[in-house]
């Protein structure tokens, strides 16, 4: 199989949190390997993109606000079915609901905000991942090695 790279963002809660190593330990405890990693701050603009398919939600506002509170660390990770493994490892999109041991499960939040500060976000499909790694890495910042 070819491997796939995948885009993750740790969100501001998890950077708040100052739990970043440890799941990026999770990751690498995988074998996963890290092709791009960067700190930045999003722009209304970048997360009307990223965030388009919940732009009509009422949440939507909280999200992009939630979003802005630190800046975020961009991961392009590669690894032999890492999209849909590194979805399996964060859990379900809600804290609560998410199983002890998945990452959204042990480092989500646990109360109304179980639902937006999950930790994490990882690309769904190999569509989004190659959409995802071009809006958030610029050429020369994903590296083969
Ligand atoms: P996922 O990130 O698990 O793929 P979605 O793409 O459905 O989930 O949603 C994008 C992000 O929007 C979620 O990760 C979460 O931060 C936020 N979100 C989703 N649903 C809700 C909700 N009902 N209330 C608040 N925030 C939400």
């Amino acid at each position: 199989m070819t491997p796939e790279t995948t885009l993750i963002l740790f969100k501001p809660d998890a950077v708040a949190k100052n739990i970043t190593g440890q799941v990026l330990a999770r990751f690498q405890a995988q074998g996963f390997k890290i092709r791009g990693i960067k700190m930045m701050l999003l722009s209304d603009e970048i997360l009307a993109e990223h965030y388009s398919h919940i732009a009509d939600k009422p949440f939507f506002p909280s999200v992009r606000g939630f979003m802005q509170e630190t800046p975020v660390i961009a991961l392009a990770l590669e690894g032999e079915d890492v999209i849909a493994r590194v979805r399996d490892l964060l859990g379900p999109t809600d804290s609560m609901a998410a199983a002890a041991g998945t990452i959204r499960g042990d480092f989500g939040h646990k109360d109304g905000d179980a639902k937006m500060r999950n930790v994490c976000h990882a690309s769904d499909s190999v569509e989004a991942a190659q959409a995802e790694l071009k809006r958030f890495f610029a050429e020369g910042e994903i590296f083969n090695y």
